[in-house]
């Protein structure tokens, strides 16, 4: 049927806009004026009010990912007002204040059915970039799972912290701790900072962090590390030896993405040990552990993806309960414009993460 009504508005209406960063290709930010997001079904729009930056981000502003293909929106660790909702949204209304991830699982495929809900088939494929601009738009699936109202006991930036601690929570789920195990975290970033306040919050008891920065090492004494290991300065399997009779670590996390700490964390763990992968290496770089150590040592070796909507939950009430100042985390807060401060600022490493605010 051919719509004969016409159809002028005055074009302010028609062109509604916002501020967003795009990043033009690698080492090129630009920001933009961009066409405001409109939701989806069952979806929101959301007013960021805070973003955090994130390694990712900086991976994708240094060198590209093969994730986003440029030009693209981005940032993903953020929270916010809503702003409007789609059809059939009734969770949430105009005004509320929200904390939310960047994706969330289908429910249907293979992997999804069997409880693995961090590697369903689309999980990647449908998540949201575009935090670091004035508005961001939600789909329903991560709506309905991996959106949730932000209590006034976390400000918008902490609240931000819930998708990386997220996959931090996922990526122990499975590991069982106790209060006399000591726990190897090597590197000092956010997530190995993530991984102190998680283990913290389980009890463990001696909780070691091996890395270079001093910014990084007294932040991560402050989220509740209990011994520092330098990296420049000390000898890592010496040291832990010292500090566990000789035996290795019970837990060790690795947070670097580096193949040969890959292949020194195998050293560093106890007989009946667990070793955790956390930090993803390049494409196409491979490591070689010694077959004797892994069987007759039984050490489990565990390499965790990304997030499901129970860690999200078990994350979001750990931020809420507060055993952990999480500000300790957020190293400044940066208005929007400043984003290519921020990106400089990161590059020198004295920082955990900043919080853009649009
Ligand atoms: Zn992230
Ligand atoms: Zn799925």
């Amino acid at each position: 049927m051919i719509q004969s009504i016409p159809t002028i508005a005055p074009i302010a209406t028609q062109i509604e806009t916002m501020r967003a960063h795009v990043l033009v290709e690698p080492g090129k930010l630009e920001m933009q004026q961009v066409p405001m997001p409109e939701p989806e079904p069952g979806g929101v729009v959301i007013q960021v009010r805070s973003a955090l930056t994130c390694g990712t981000d900086l991976k994708a502003f240094l060198r590209g990912h093969p994730k986003f293909p440029t030009p693209t929106l981005f940032g993903h660790e953020f929270s916010g007002i809503v702003a409007k909702t789609g059809k059939g949204v009734t969770k949430f209304k105009e005004g509320d204040i929200v904390m939310s991830t960047h994706s969330a699982p289908c429910g249907e495929c293979y992997y999804c059915k069997r409880g693995q809900e961090n590697l369903c088939d689309t999980i990647m494929s449908t998540m949201v970039l575009g935090a670091y601009a004035e508005y961001i738009k939600i789909p329903e699936r991560i709506v309905r799972q991996n959106m949730f109202e932000k209590p006034a006991s976390l400000a918008f930036s902490e609240a931000a912290l819930m998708e990386p601690f997220a996959c931090v929570v996922h990526g122990l789920e499975e590991v069982t701790t106790s209060p006399e195990d000591t726990a190897l975290i090597i590197g000092n970033g956010a997530i190995a900072l993530l991984h102190v306040a998680y283990l913290r919050s389980r009890g463990v008891s001696k909780i070691v962090v091996a890395g270079r920065r001093d910014f990084r090492q007294q932040a991560a004494l402050a989220v509740g590390a209990t011994h520092l290991i330098n990296l420049t300065t000390e000898n890592l399997e010496e040291r832990i030896r010292e500090l566990t009779d000789g035996r290795g670590a019970d837990l060790v996390i690795e947070c670097t993405g580096q193949p040969h700490i890959w292949e020194q964390s195998v050293n560093l763990s106890r007989r009946g040990g667990t070793v955790v992968f956390f930090g993803g290496c390049k494409r196409g770089t491979t490591v070689t552990f010694d077959t004797l150590r892994i069987h007759y040592d039984q050490i489990t070796l565990r390499s965790p993806f990304h997030m499901t909507p129970r860690a999200v939950r078990r994350a979001r009430e750990i931020l809420i309960e507060r055993q952990v100042d999480w500000s300790l985390l957020i190293t400044a807060e940066y208005p929007l414009e400043k984003l290519g401060e921020v990106f400089e600022e990161l590059q020198k490493g004295d920082c955990i993460k900043f919080a853009v605010i649009p």
